[in-house]
């Protein structure tokens, strides 16, 4: 567990058994009732699914669900507060009905809404949504079709809150109410001068692409107030980014924001809600810092902080609390999903052993070589280190000119990685080491295939360096011999991860064990829930993974609740506009052809065709 940060990151939903399983648990430290999660992959097999599997634990979203809400209640309840929380989900942050479903059914009991940034959201959160009594917000650039689809949604009785996002939005909001004759609840959004910092930055301040600023919020009550509608404008709304590692940014947010809300209360808006967007972040590397992949701050602490400051700025003015809303995703979903994935193969780079004796034709490079190597100690191991380097740069050179022949060639290389290794032991005697030193255990890292992709399961990792806890799922109780870097199965460089979660900053390499003959070496990427399944993508045509939705019963057993199956390779095929009935026609013909030509029996080219149509039908990773 130490070794892993599994603590520090788990939220309380992971833990490891004397076992050495890795256990989920439905709600934070219920022990009790923990599952095993490598007894679940062996279910999921059961049943044929294969790896890489994206399993869900559902009770973890109901359990994230109620943390939030009841979490602002409690503080609303010490502090005070004289209004309520109101939380919208928003959509982007992952789309699948399946997910967006099981928070409006986990949500209900809260009045749990949806945010929705496009059309498309907005059309799947009117057909998902039921309670009245939530909220529906309609963020993102808006033509007529979305206005009309959020005005209609308020007609037939949603409170759909339609945010005033360009200044250009509002004149059309106001001809199409008055056509479609529906009173518009509108909000605005705001830009802040207050930005934060990490990827997601530009979401808020002055620079932000979405928002009004103080001058064209006038205009838009000026507006308002013309046509005798500032009744209309209900909510303040703004989003300072995802994952604010820093609770003093959210801090400062709320109180311009609020201010901005007494400022529209007193030019006679109808203010009621106060949206504060997403940004919730979830300490993925579990350092409880400011690091991106992390934030120096609990829930407790940011719902705390959040009434404070809204009740400090309001109570100074005189103005009734308003409805808190916020939009958050990442906190709620990340948790409750794990990608497992199992380990195809490894690539070692553990050196040969060495002859006894150099050949005698030995070029005197290789010899200085050797002698580096057998006078290295733990005392010269930098000058060791410089010199080894240095020969072997010079036995390259003298390959590239032809001086040495390919076996002296392997054989300076063998001697300069049994050096390094011997020196990367030794370094870990020492109590300093130099950086160039302490990075040899990443150089000499291994690499374990893994199955699955990057791009299509953790596309944060690729394009960001956003760290996931990365772990083995099993063994836990045997200690790790080997540091490894992943490669996924696509055949991109990039589709590798070599930076794993650290509590002091990044770690190079992970440990993982040594592969027992052919036992499966199960691996799972935890805390993936938010973002990744869409963002992810088809490169080299790996498609989305299967997915396996389990409940946690109250007797501790568990129950599969869902499965989905993932893309076939026709699946994907399709994605890219290939007609895979027109690809497995063609294919036959060109069999047909080889028969002709005596290449293949008639019987062989059965065989051909029907492996063909088998790969059409099969799953895009790897299969045993
Ligand atoms: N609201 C809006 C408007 C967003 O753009 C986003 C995503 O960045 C969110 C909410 C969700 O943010 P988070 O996942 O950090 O809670």
């Amino acid at each position: 567990a130490e070794l892993y940060g599994v603590p520090e990151w788990s939220g309380g939903y992971f833990t490891i058994a004397d076992s050495g399983e890795m256990m989920v648990l439905p709600a934070a430290g219920e022990t009790g009732r923990a599952v095993s999660i490598s007894q679940i992959a062996k279910g999921v097999k059961e049943r044929g699914l294969d790896m890489p599997v994206l399993l869900r634990v559902e009770n973890i979203l109901d359990a994230q669900i109620a943390t939030l809400n009841e979490t602002f209640r409690q503080a609303m309840d010490e502090l005070g507060y004289q209004g309520s929380f109101l939380g919208a989900y928003p959509i982007k942050v992952n789309q699948q009905q399946q997910v967006v479903e099981q928070i409006t059914h986990f949500g209900s009991r809260y009045h749990h809404g949806l945010e929705a940034g496009s059309k498309a959201e907005l059309i799947a959160a009117m057909g998902t949504m039921r309670d009245r009594k939530s909220v529906l917000i309609c963020n993102g650039y808006k033509d007529e079709e979305f206005i009309d689809l959020g005005l209609y949604a308020t007609k037939i009785g949603f409170t759909c809150i339609l945010v005033v996002e360009m200044p250009d939005e509002l004149p059309l909001i106001l001809e199409r109410s008055k056509e479609l004759g529906a009173k518009p609840i509108l909000g605005i959004r705001i830009k802040l001068a207050s930005q934060a910092s990490g990827h997601w930055a530009e979401s808020g301040g002055d620079r932000s692409i979405f928002g009004l600023n103080t001058n064209q919020v006038i205009k838009a009550v000026d507006l308002l107030a013309q046509e005798g509608m500032l009744d209309c404008l209900q909510m303040v709304h703004y989003h300072l980014g995802s994952q604010i590692s820093n609770i003093r940014e959210i801090r400062s947010a709320v109180h311009e924001a609020c201010q901005v809300y007494a400022g529209l209360a007193k030019e006679g808006a109808a203010v009621a809600y106060l949206d504060l967007g997403g940004g919730l972040a979830v300490d993925y590397d579990g350092s409880q810092s400011n690091f991106m992949s992390s934030r120096n701050y609990s829930i407790n602490e940011y719902c705390t902080d959040i009434i404070e400051a809204v009740m400090t700025s309001l109570d100074e003015v005189g103005i009734q609390h308003p409805t808190i809303i916020t939009e958050s995703g990442r906190a709620l979903v990340a948790y409750y999903s794990i990608l497992l994935f199992n380990v195809l193969d490894v690539t070692r780079y553990r050196p040969d052993p060495l002859p006894e004796h150099l050949p005698d034709d030995c070029p005197a490079q290789i010899n200085y070589m050797m002698e580096t190597l057998e006078k290295l100690t733990i005392r010269n191991l930098q000058e060791s280190f410089n010199d080894i380097l240095f020969y072997r740069d010079e036995a390259r050179h003298l390959f590239h000119h032809g001086k040495i022949d390919l076996r002296q060639r392997a054989l300076a290389e063998q001697i300069f990685w049994t050096t390094i290794t011997r020196i990367s032991e030794l370094s870990k005697e020492l109590k300093h080491v130099t950086p160039e030193l302490a990075d040899l255990e990443r150089v000499l890292s291994d690499i374990y295939y893994c199955n699955f992709s990057v791009f299509q399961s953790l596309p944060d990792a690729w394009a960001i360096g956003q760290l996931f806890p990365i772990m083995p799922i099993h063994r836990l109780n045997e200690e790790p011999t080997v540091n490894a870097v992943l490669a996924d199965i696509t055949c991109d460089c990039d589709g590798k991860i070599d930076q794993f979660i650290d509590r002091r900053g990044v770690r190079r390499f992970l440990p993982l064990h040594e592969l027992k003959n052919s036992d499966e070496y199960l691996l799972g990427a935890f805390l993936v829930g938010a973002y990744q399944e869409t963002l992810g993508d088809l490169h080299n045509l790996l498609g989305d993974t299967n997915v396996v939705t389990v409940r946690i019963l109250d007797n501790g057993e568990f129950e599969f609740v869902n499965e989905l199956e993932g893309d076939t390779v026709a699946d994907v095929l399709s994605y890219v506009e290939y007609d895979p009935k027109r690809l497995f026609n063609s294919f036959r013909k060109t069999a047909e052809r080889a028969v002709r030509a005596e290449r293949i029996t008639a019987q062989e080219r059965k065989q051909i065709v029907q492996a063909y149509e088998a790969g059409l039908r099969g799953y895009t990773y790897f299969e045993r």
